[in-house]
């Protein structure tokens, strides 16, 4: 390691290496020569792989995460005031789609791991409570035997936004595994990362599979005849393609991040609160998020030091101008969002570059 590490990067999406490159242009050789724009072999190959990763029977690739929430939401024929109950702290997505499917998301608080909390959850459950749409933020599961065992009580389904999660897993169980439907974004910054728009649904219901197979394309069957309104969410081939080749890569990808959340972990254990995985989980490290005091002087501080940092999601989605005078609780969320910050973690950093953050972090505590 130099005396002067260069810049470290929140995020690095360019592909360097030359095999890596390759394959690349090896999958759109392939899609050139058959001529299968979309929809293509790739996407059901894809899809096929999708599904066995997850544990699942179907899988279906669609445009973008969005599309998937959308298209996974459609599936629930939300009428005017039925209610989604989904987290305070997201993308902005999850909630959009609920509104554009037709319903009223209500926002529940989270716990210290940034997910949502199955209490509030409980709390917020109303006659008009269609569905639970929980996300699995950060790359980590939320409890899910704890808004199963809810979503059974009340005889409600759960809708998954596995967006961040690709890979994760709960006491064995995949994510995408334990809901009705599970919704996959693979755009570029995600962990299962396209070279652009990509998203995924994941069932085990067969009479669901072909809804969302007409609905990502104009609610047709046999792709003539139009039986419910939608429009075009179908995937690429291209992408599906080129997410096989990165899904060979993947399990190998997904190590290393471990690995520098593990060398963050040892160096900076007492310094700021730290992702923490309880027995069981197995995280996949979308983003790498501290608690921390002086938040925005600490960022300012690593900034000067090269370090780019990143506050994921810094106005709460019910606190957005779009979602005023929405219903939920989401006291503690507003709390700890004055406190996250995301250090760079993803797996083109070397040691030295995690070094170097949590030293910088350190020297900011006076340690
Ligand atoms: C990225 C993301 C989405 C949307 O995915 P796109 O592919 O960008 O449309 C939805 N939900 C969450 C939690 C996300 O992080």
């Amino acid at each position: 390691m130099s005396l002067f590490p260069a810049k470290v990067p929140f995020l690095d999406l360019r592909i360097q290496d030359p095999a890596e490159r390759r394959e690349m242009l090896e999958a759109l050789e392939g899609i050139m020569t058959h001529g299968r724009f979309v929809l293509g072999p790739e996407v059901a190959q894809f899809e096929a792989e999708v599904a066995r990763r997850c544990g699942r029977r179907f899988a279906v690739g669609v445009n973008s995460g969005t599309d998937a929430l959308l298209l996974g939401l459609r599936c629930l024929d939300l009428k005017p005031g039925d209610e989604v109950i989904t987290t305070s702290l997201t993308w902005l997505a999850t909630a959009s789609a609920v509104r554009v499917a037709g319903g009223t998301p209500v926002f529940a608080d989270i716990r210290e791991d940034l997910n949502i909390d199955p209490e509030s959850v409980a709390r917020l459950i109303s006659p008009r409570t269609k569905a639970i749409l929980p996300v699995h933020y950060t790359g980590k599961m939320c409890r899910m035997d704890e808004l199963g065992k809810i979503a059974q009580a009340h005889n409600i389904p759960v809708i998954e936004d596995c967006a961040q999660s690709f890979g994760a897993s709960l006491d064995g169980r995949p994510v995408g595994s334990l809901g009705l439907i599970g919704c996959f974004s693979m755009n570029p910054m995600k962990v299962l990362a396209a070279l652009g728009e990509a998203g995924v649904l994941v069932t085990d219901r067969e009479d669901l599979a072909a809804r969302l197979e007409r609905l990502r394309y104009h609610g047709t069957v046999n792709r003539e005849r139009c039986v419910e309104l939608s429009w075009n969410g179908r995937l690429d081939t291209l992408q599906a393609a080129f997410l096989l080749r990165r899904l060979q890569r993947f399990d190998a990808l997904i190590a290393r991040r471990r690995e520098i959340a593990a060398w963050y972990g040892k160096l900076l254990a007492g310094v700021v609160d730290l992702p923490v995985e309880r027995p069981g989980e197995r995280d996949v490290y979308y983003t790498y998020q501290i608690r921390a005091d002086r938040r925005d002087e600490l960022k300012a501080h690593l900034e000067s030091r090269g370090i780019e940092t990143k506050i994921q999601h810094p106005i709460l989605t019910p606190e957005q101008p779009v979602h005023a005078g929405a219903r939920g609780e989401w006291t503690r969320a507003a709390a700890l969002k004055t406190r996250i910050l995301c250090l760079p973690a993803h797996e083109k950093l070397e040691l030295g570059q995690v070094e170097h953050v949590a030293a910088c972090v350190r020297e900011f505590y006076g340690g």
